[in-house]
Formats: structure tokens, C-alpha cells, sequence
């Protein structure tokens, strides 16, 4: 159902090359780049565990590793998907886990499984807690059981020291608001698929959150370059939230890791710096975020 990747690399341009040490941008799409150096790739947030995955994963997960995607991170959304994230992140050196319950699960929260959860976080590769957050959009579970969740999860995270991955959907006052409510709490972590405005990027950076984007930003339907320009490359972080918001030209058909790079490019091409850049800065960034040790190359 898809391109072969070969095919969808070739897409991937401009790409920079150099030429005499003058950096120049390749548009012709059949000639390979030359990069300087290996580039090292992180999707900041997959859900390989997805059944969309089954007949396939290890392929899946041997195509971003073929490409440059070196690091993957498989978020979990449940007790069970959390776990399966941690499986496979025993099976593959690239991948790492988060354990946490996604507002649609909120109501799988008890004490019984908050201590799962905590057992859980203290496997080596967990390296955030997430997703968590609020989702108004869907409201599969009440308010008032998606703040609970979403709180005993942050004063975790607090406890621990430990990055969150925030989803919200249609919650930003709510949000924001819980967040900047524990004061004097020294906020790590990303607000995923980012949804807001400049004004609400304004206020997640100000907590010193980092913000991510998915496929969505290739959209011809995406106008808001401004906002992107707006976010400083050092807050910057790069996902697919596969097998959903895959990028253009894939869009409508399951996504994957290997496609992070077309929304590095977009990005690239928004704030007028090469593919290279992005891709250096923001998987500096993710290292940096969730302690992973890694060689950017
Ligand atoms: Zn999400
Ligand atoms: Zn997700």
C-alpha cells in the first residue's frame, strides 16, 4: 500500500549538498544527496503497537533504520499498549518507550494500575510518561475522569523527574491551566500534533515545554506557517504519530517512521534552513529531552 521508500526518499527534495564548501540546494529529485556526515533521525512519537502494524512491523521498522530514522519512540496510550511499548523496545536498540494513559483510557486509572504504571517507568528504556493530557474533541471518557488521570500522571512524571508527553485536543485553558496550577513544578516534556496558536505556543514554551508536529503541517489545508516560524528550533521536535497524520505524499494511507522526514523538510522549507538543520537541531533536541544517549553524527 505503499511507495517503496527508494521512491519516496527521491520526493525528498531540495536536499543540501556542497558543493566547493558553497551549500546549494539539490531540486532535481533523481540525484542522490550528498550529505557531510551520517544524519541521525528521531520519530519522537509512533504507535507501532497499532494493529495496522501487524502483518508488517519488523519491515516497518527496518525501513526507518534502512533510511536515516535511528531512534523511534513507541508511545504507549494504555496499560497494555505501555507495555507492548516496552517489549519492543527490548527487541530493537533504536526503540524507546512511554508508559502512560491517554485521555480516551482515563478511566482505567486506579490505584492498582498507577502502580503498574509506576513499575513500569523504572524499566531503562522508558524515557517519558505519556500520552496524557485531555481530549474535548472526542470526550470518549467525562472531564472530570480525564483531569483526574491526567494529574495523578503529572505529579508522577514530577515525582520522577521525568518528561511528558502532552496531548490535547480542544483543552488548551484546561491544560494550561492544571499545568501552571503546580507551581513551582519545572515542566520537561512535549505538547504533541500541536493544535494551538501562536498565543498557546507562547504559553507551552513559557512553561518550557518543547511542541511537536506531524504530517499535518504538509497539508495544503495547513496555514499557519507563522506559528512555525514563530517556535524556535531548539523547541522544536519532529513525529509522525504513526499509523495516523501521514504526511504528504502519503496522505490518506497508514503512516510511518521513515516518513518524519518529509515533515523536517516542511519545515525546513518554512523557516528557510536546510533539511539538514532541522534534522540536526531537532533530534539534538529529543536526545537532550529524553536523556537518550546517542551519537547525532
Ligand atoms: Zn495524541
Ligand atoms: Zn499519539
Amino acid at each position: 500500500m505503499q511507495q517503496p521508500l527508494s521512491a519516496s526518499l527521491m520526493i525528498l527534495a531540495p536536499v543540501l549538498i556542497r558543493e566547493g564548501g558553497i551549500n546549494t540546494r539539490l531540486n532535481d529529485p533523481l540525484k542522490q544527496p550528498e550529505r557531510q556526515g551520517v544524519l541521525l533521525i528521531i520519530d519522537t512519537h509512533a504507535h507501532l503497537d497499532f494493529s495496522d502494524f501487524e502483518d508488517d512491523r519488523e519491515d516497518v521498522v527496518k525501513r526507518a533504520n534502512d533510511s536515516e530514522i535511528k531512534y523511534i519512540i513507541n508511545v504507549g496510550t494504555s496499560i497494555e499498549t505501555s507495555r507492548f511499548s516496552i517489549e519492543l523496545a527490548e527487541k530493537h536498540a533504536g526503540i524507546y518507550a512511554s508508559a502512560g494513559v491517554h485521555p480516551h483510557d482515563s478511566n482505567e486509572i486506579d490505584e492498582n494500575r498507577l502502580s503498574q504504571l509506576r513499575q513500569m517507568i523504572e524499566h531503562p528504556k522508558v524515557v517519558a510518561i505519556g500520552e496524557i493530557g485531555l481530549d474535548y474533541y472526542r470526550n470518549y471518557q467525562p472531564v472530570d475522569i480525564q483531569k483526574r488521570a491526567f494529574e495523578l500522571q503529572i505529579q508522577l512524571a514530577l515525582s520522577l523527574d521525568l518528561p511528558v508527553i502532552i496531548h490535547d485536543r480542544q483543552a488548551d485553558r484546561d491544560i494550561i491551566e492544571m499545568l501552571t496550577g503546580l507551581k513551582g513544578a519545572d515542566w520537561k516534556g512535549v505538547f504533541h500534533c500541536f493544535p494551538g496558536d501562536i498565543d498557546m505556543a507562547r504559553r507551552v514554551l513559557d512553561l518550557g515545554f518543547h511542541i511537536s508536529f506531524t504530517g499535518v503541517i504538509t497539508f495544503k489545508s495547513f496555514k499557519q506557517s507563522a506559528l512555525i516560524n514563530y517556535i524556535p528550533l531548539d523547541k522544536l521536535l519532529l513525529e509522525t504519530d504513526c499509523p495516523f497524520m501521514a504526511p504528504v505524499p502519503f496522505r490518506g494511507k497508514r503512516n510511518e517512521p521513515a516518513y518524519v522526514q518529509y515533515i523536517g523538510q516542511k519545515i525546513a522549507e518554512i523557516k528557510n534552513l536546510t533539511f539538514e538543520e532541522v534534522a540536526q537541531v531537532t533530534t539534538r533536541n529529543a536526545l537532550r529531552l529524553f536523556q537518550i544517549q546517542g551519537d547525532i553524527g
